[in-house]
């Protein structure tokens, strides 16, 4: 079975997964979607309204903004990057309701994301990327958990890079805010597009690695 086979198949479970009561509310579950041989892997923290509604990852206005991001800044065709989130069903307010009828979002619990992060690291351990990039707290704690390192403060360590090895492979696990940050407060933007041009020069091999030692 090839990579995108084995992307396909963890997928197809995931939109037949009930292992957590989000499963009851999603109109669709979001596994995730890219090249199964992306360099570089996207991780949010879990689907908004846009995402449950149509089955796939940042096509909101999140996400609208994430794919000017990796198209205009890092100058790669957002087909070519792998997307996905922690948790892969929508978390909303009021769990009696159908995601499709509720406009607001809430943010993973440590129990969601606790029961589902095995798809996103079967995911990981397939896809073998060289550089991961956190989107937001939830992804960023979850991720630095798995190379050691537990942080309290997202706006500390953003912008930064750390080394570590997941899913067998050494990775580079970058930090910056989600973008969705960006539309709740627009002096964001700038601090995330910077980000992303130190992001750039990275895989341009420009940049060096800081690890967790250097960082401390
Ligand atoms: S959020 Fe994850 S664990 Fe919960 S139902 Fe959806 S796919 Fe399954």
């Amino acid at each position: 079975m090839n990579k995108e086979d084995m992307l396909n198949k963890i997928a197809e479970e995931i939109r037949n997964c009930t292992k957590c009561h989000l499963a009851k509310t999603r109109t669709n579950a979001v596994p995730g979607e890219g090249n199964p041989n992306a360099r570089i892997v996207f991780i949010g923290e879990a689907p908004g309204r846009e995402e449950d509604l149509q089955g796939r990852p940042f096509v909101g206005a999140a996400g609208k903004f994430l794919t000017q991001l990796i198209e205009g800044i890092l100058g790669i065709p957002r087909s070519e990057v792998f997307i996905t989130n922690v948790v892969k069903c929508r978390p909303v307010p009021n769990p009696n309701v159908p995601a499709r009828l509720q406009r607001g979002n809430r943010e993973p619990t440590e129990e969601e994301i606790r029961i589902c992060s095995p798809y996103l690291d079967r995911q990981l351990e397939i896809i073998q990327p060289d550089i991961i990039v956190c989107l937001g707290r939830h992804s960023a704690k979850y991720i630095l958990s798995k190379i050691g390192f537990h942080f309290s403060s997202l706006s500390k360590i953003r912008g930064n890079v750390f080394e570590g090895v997941i899913g067998k492979k050494k990775v580079k696990v970058f930090v910056t805010f989600h973008p969705a940050a960006a539309l709740y407060k627009p002096p964001w933007r700038k601090i995330i597009e910077d980000d992303f041009r130190y992001l750039k020069s990275l895989m341009e091999g420009k940049r060096t690695k800081i690890t967790l030692e250097d960082f401390f």
